[in-house]
């Protein structure tokens, strides 16, 4: 808006002498305004400079916050200083149409799109999401009209839309206290979008107003799907690549979860002739000239498009490219190195058929399952002999379905632990399937890292799992009490976690809750997986696509809803060796969306006492892209049992249960209940429950 005013002599009207100091004086005025409008422009500058400033320290003070929250202990909002529960897991399985007919979506205006994709770029989470995304998302919102103090979120419960105000104002409150205001361009109810979760505020339309709303269905729906063929599609492309015509679809498959989009922009040199190559692509979007020089100049040879690859060679042998690629118009491809693609395939695969041993592991034979003859009535509670609770029955702990108990036989006094489940309970909240798979997952495991399940037994109230009593507690609890733990107990806790999962993924299980809070150590201070309620088998080759795990845990490909498999669990394997080293996880706040958001990000920041070794590691098992990641490349788990930070391990001893547990320096000793915290007994009895669903157990 800056503009002087000439005063060129090119324009010199004749005028009378009067009129020429009224010229003057007005001259004189236009240019004081001219000095003031370039005073309040610098201002505005200035102004709007700050304001970034701010915006920037907020930033950084909300990162600060979070950091500060985990590291230094957190506090509850009242200031009481929280007592650290344990992390609950979410599971999302509503199930997903192929296809989605997007009832209600509308055509949007430029100007609607862009006030909506403005409003996208400002969400921590939904900024994260990737072009295409971005614009299957304003696709798919549709329009609601609110009147005027209608309310739209009700505080505490439970929410399956996301909305953008378009038009008006509303208000968010929070236990009566008004929170802000929300006016044109703001988000809300973004994380409804991934789960089914509690709104913590309320949100009542002031004025009329004009929103743009998704459900949770249909953005899952939308996302999958898209994911789903965009998988089929570059499979199918795949499959025409001279070099990889003899890989399995497995194989092609783990190529695909290895590969990056990248983009390019009209002109741009995709590979030059000459120089040494070492990535393979294919185009998914846009055209690409190939070229080469001939006698000193350019020589268009053809033209490439849609499912076409180029740079096959550089994928079997040091190469130098033949030719010339260049972008014409923007162009999308995915991308894979040579580097990567070796992690990924064995070279010799390339002309052999077979891969049968590319999972292989080494086999220990199964013990037997002791055959149980037990019978509910022959189990006896084990009393608490001293404390508060002397007499009562010992509870070792609480669940989500109700309490785990000590129990004993009079014959041979072996000590167990008995999960009571209420089957009300279960049933008012759907989980008869999860309870159902946890039992039958946990009857045929005989892994000593993966607590065992002796028996199941039912009555009208309750299900109950008879399992084997670890009695070193809960790793959650160790660890909350030394903060973090040395090495030494690390790389042992986490051995022991990569036999368990060893073990399960060969049997095609998928474990999908790995955290500190599902870890139990036995008698002699080895680490045993527990909680199987969200495992689940699968494939190889084949993906899952319930949103579920544990926040911080999550893998990015859960998160975006793009299909995950045994893959995700070696990133949470990942998350689970900083978190026993550090003391809290790598990915954390008290707000989900931004550990949402920071997973997205996949920003590793290890404090200065963290070793190389566990920096290599966690990096490695913490890549964004599922088939890069330690553990899912060609050698599948070998890699991560022959990473350095094991150096010490032996793991053969460690399977035969050889090798002392350095984790006996975190058990108590005394009575066998003495590493559990206490709980007074529980004499209510669950209602009755008899519609049959536990008929199998
Ligand atoms: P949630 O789903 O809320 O995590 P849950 O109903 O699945 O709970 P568990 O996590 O299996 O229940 O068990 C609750 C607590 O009981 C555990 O945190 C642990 O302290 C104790 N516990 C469970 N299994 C055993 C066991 N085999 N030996 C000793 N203690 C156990
Ligand atoms: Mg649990």
């Amino acid at each position: 808006m800056s503009w002087t005013l000439s005063s060129s002599p090119s324009f010199r009207p004749s005028t009378q002498p009067g009129m020429e100091v009224q010229l003057q004086e007005l001259r004189l005025q236009l240019e004081k305004q001219c000095l003031l409008n370039k005073e309040l422009e610098n201002e505005k500058l200035g102004l709007e400079r700050r304001l970034q400033e701010k915006e920037k320290m907020l930033k950084d003070m909300q990162n600060r916050i979070d950091e500060l929250d985990y590291h230094h202990g957190r506090t509850s909002h009242d200031g009481e200083p929280e007592v650290r529960k344990s992390r609950s897991g979410i599971i999302v399985t509503e199930p997903i149409p192929e296809d989605l007919d997007i009832a209600g979506s509308s055509v949007k205006t430029v100007s609607e799109s862009n006030l909506i994709v403005k409003a996208i770029q400002k969400s921590d989470f939904l900024s994260r999401l990737d072009d295409e995304q971005v614009t299957m998302m304003v696709d798919c919102l549709v329009e609601r009209e609110i009147s005027q103090g209608e309310a739209i979120i009700v505080e505490g419960t439970e929410g399956d839309s996301m909305y953008i105000v378009a038009e008006g104002e509303l208000r968010v409150t929070q236990a009566g206290r008004v929170l802000r205001t929300l006016t044109c361009g703001d988000v809300f109810g973004e994380l409804a979008i991934l789960y089914n979760c509690k709104r913590t505020a309320s949100v009542r339309a002031v004025t009329k107003v004009k929103l743009w709303c998704i459900e949770r269905q249909t953005y899952r729906t939308i996302m999958t799907n898209k994911s789903r063929r965009k998988r089929e599609q570059v499979m199918g492309f795949l499959k025409i690549a001279r070099t990889l015509k003899d890989l399995s679809d497995m194989q092609l498959s783990n190529i695909i979860d290895s590969m990056e989009e990248v983009k390019f922009q009209n002109n741009e040199v995709i590979v030059r002739e000459g120089t040494e190559g070492d990535t393979f692509y294919i185009i998914l979007k846009g055209e690409v000239q190939v070229t080469k020089n001939v006698n000193g100049q350019q020589k268009e040879i053809r033209r490439m498009g849609r499912g076409e690859h180029f740079g096959e060679l550089a994928l079997i042998r040091e190469t130098c490219r033949t030719a010339t690629c260049t972008a014409v118009g923007q162009v999308s491809c995915y991308s894979i190195d040579k580097e990567v693609f070796e992690e990924t395939i064995p070279l010799e695969h390339l002309q052999l058929h077979d891969d049968s041993n590319v999972f292989e592991d080494i086999v220990i034979p199964e013990k037997k399952s002791q055959s149980t003859s037990l019978h509910l009535k022959d189990l006896v509670p084990v009393l608490y002999q001293e404390g508060r609770f002397q007499g009562e029955p010992v509870t070792l702990g609480l669940g989500g379905f109700g309490r785990v108990e000590l129990v004993t036989t009079l014959q041979h006094g072996k000590y167990y632990a008995l999960k009571r489940i209420s089957k009300k309970h279960v049933v008012a909240k759907r989980q008869e399937d999860h309870v159902k798979f946890e039992k039958q997952i946990l009857q045929d495991i005989h892994s000593d890292f993966i607590v065992r399940l002796y028996a199941g037994f039912k009555d009208t109230r309750y299900i109950y799992m008879l399992m084997e009593f670890c009695s070193g507690g809960e790793l959650w609890t160790k660890l909350k009490e030394v903060g973090r733990f040395e090495e030494s107990i690390a790389v042992f806790c986490t051995a022991c976690v990569v036999e368990a999962f060893a073990y399960l993924h060969k049997r095609g299980i998928l474990y999908r809750d790995l955290k500190p809070e599902n870890l139990m150590l036995d008698s002699r201070g080895f680490v045993k997986l527990v909680d199987f309620g969200f495992a689940k088998e699968l494939t190889r080759g084949e993906k899952t696509y319930s949103f579920c795990g544990t926040p911080e845990y999550m893998a990015p490909e859960i998160i975006q809803n793009q299909g995950h498999d045994f893959a995700a669990d070696f990133w949470s394997l990942g998350v689970l060796v900083y978190e026993l080293l550090v003391g809290s996880p790598p990915f954390s706040s008290s707000d989900p969306q931004r550990i949402y958001a920071k997973i997205l990000d996949g920003v590793l920041k290890y404090p200065p006492y963290m070793s190389e070794a566990a920096r290599s590691l966690i990096s490695k098992l913490c890549r964004p892209r599922p088939g890069q990641r330690l553990g899912n490349t060609k050698n599948g788990i070998k890699d991560v049992r022959n990473h350095r930070w094991f150096g010490n391990i032996n793991w053969h001893k460690l399977r035969v249960g050889q090798v002392d547990a350095p984790t006996v320096r975190l058990m108590r000793k005394g009575p066998c209940y003495i590493n559990f915290d206490r709980f007074p007994y529980d004499k209510t009895q669950a209602e009755e429950e008899t519609s049959g669903w536990d008929d199998n157990f």
